[in-house]
């Protein structure tokens, strides 16, 4: 098989410019057209435990998350909060369903940005002056997070179900409250959890106005079925330059969400790529285990915090051919390893010693870069 290899060079082409959007700060992290797009998960850790929710947040931010949300469902865990947002590294989104008090409390906890979800809050449209009143003072800014589940009851009422129609109108009827109090420090969800009735929900959105879009299809599902339906639906709403901060929402653990939409925004060059693994899917030529050396190499880089494209061929047929514009690469074949970095053959290693080499080799270009390394540094793992 042929694919074509080499990072993209810089600027990055993208299938699509960005929907022109406000911009909002959710702490240091901007929102909107002019800021990259953001990956967000959230905390299944009880908020009230403060240490076990930092800890949480902690390996959330080693994964690369940007913005992290946590849960708010009791007293005990509003008094958490201000200890939660003054010691993340990352902001911290309050998560506030029915009980408005929350949304106060979490404002006044210092959270960089405030989840509503107006649809199970308890007279929310009768709160949202001082809802937004308190938000201005602070400097908070809101997401209004419309979710199929627990849609408006005015709205499904006259929908009968949760229709892409019903989540815009039911997103911005809330938003245009908090605009009738020049509140304007919004942005919006609508989510569903089959891909097709969010991506029409968040075209309409998109269509009708210009608040920065948090995308997310909401129980997608375990993991395998959740990242497809995301990819798919995020891929979609991508394309045409829909989405400014995302959430994957796996059941699965959070760091898990974070890495598929991390993965999600690099294929779309909406992030810069790190380590990219670029093996071929091994046909009757290969002579090696390609699976089984592609997991090796995946996990002994692990942790690769400079751009590398690293290929991993099952044979010396295509091998060193396709490999041409990757940074690294090896082609496997009779109880041998042919590596080459930037398409040239530079040695020849025993199977056993293929990943090892392509780690020193990885390191090297590394250091030649001038880049660091990441904290979590390549170990060997050779099976
Ligand atoms: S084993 Fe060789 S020919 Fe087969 S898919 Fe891999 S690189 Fe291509």
């Amino acid at each position: 098989m042929t694919v074509a290899l080499g990072m993209p060079t810089l600027p990055a082409p993208v299938l699509s410019e960005r929907r022109k959007t406000r911009q909002l700060q959710v702490g240091p992290v901007g929102v909107g057209s002019e800021h990259p797009i953001s990956v967000q998960s959230m905390t299944t850790t009880l908020t009230s435990d403060v240490n076990a929710t930092l800890q949480q947040i902690a390996e959330l931010t080693a994964a690369g998350c940007d913005i992290v949300r946590v849960a708010c469902p009791s007293a005990d865990d509003a008094e958490a909060l201000p200890a939660i947002a003054r010691k993340s590294q990352i902001p911290v989104i309050a998560d506030i369903h029915f009980q408005p008090k929350y949304v106060f409390a979490a404002i006044e906890a210092g959270c960089a940005a405030v989840r509503v979800n107006p649809g199970n809050i308890r007279k929310f449209d009768d709160q949202v002056k001082e809802i937004a009143k308190a938000a201005k003072d602070h400097g908070t800014p809101i997401r209004i997070g419309v979710n199929a589940g627990s849609l408006d009851k005015r709205i499904m009422d006259k929908y009968g179900k949760a229709t892409p129609e019903a989540l815009a109108e039911s997103a911005l009827w809330e938003a245009s409250l908090f605009a009738e109090h020049d509140f304007y420090d919004v942005k919006i969800s609508v989510k569903h959890n089959d891909p097709v009735v969010m991506v029409r929900a968040y075209e309409i959105l998109a269509e009708q106005c210009d608040y920065p879009l948090h995308l997310g299809v909401t129980e997608a599902g375990p993991a395998f079925q959740g990242t497809i339906k995301s990819a798919v639906a995020f891929g979609a709403l991508l394309r045409q330059g829909i989405g400014d901060t995302i959430r994957v929402s796996l059941s699965a653990p959070p760091v898990e969400e974070v890495k598929v939409g991390i993965q999600i925004l690099q294929s779309l060059n909406l992030k810069e790529r790190k380590l990219e693994i670029v093996s071929c899917p091994s046909c009757g030529r290969a002579q090696v285990d390609v699976y089984t050396l592609a997991e090796q190499v995946t996990a002994g880089l692990e942790g690769m915090e400079v751009p590398l494209r690293v290929a991993v061929m099952g044979c010396v047929v295509n091998g060193p051919g396709e490999a041409r514009e990757a940074d690294l690469g090896v082609a496997s074949g009779n109880g041998k390893g042919q590596i080459f970095v930037k398409g040239e053959v530079i040695k020849t290693v025993p199977e056993h010693a293929i990943v090892e080499t392509l780690i020193e080799e990885a390191m090297r270009i590394a250091e030649e870069s001038g880049q660091t390394i990441g904290e979590g540094e390549p170990t060997v793992t050779v099976g």
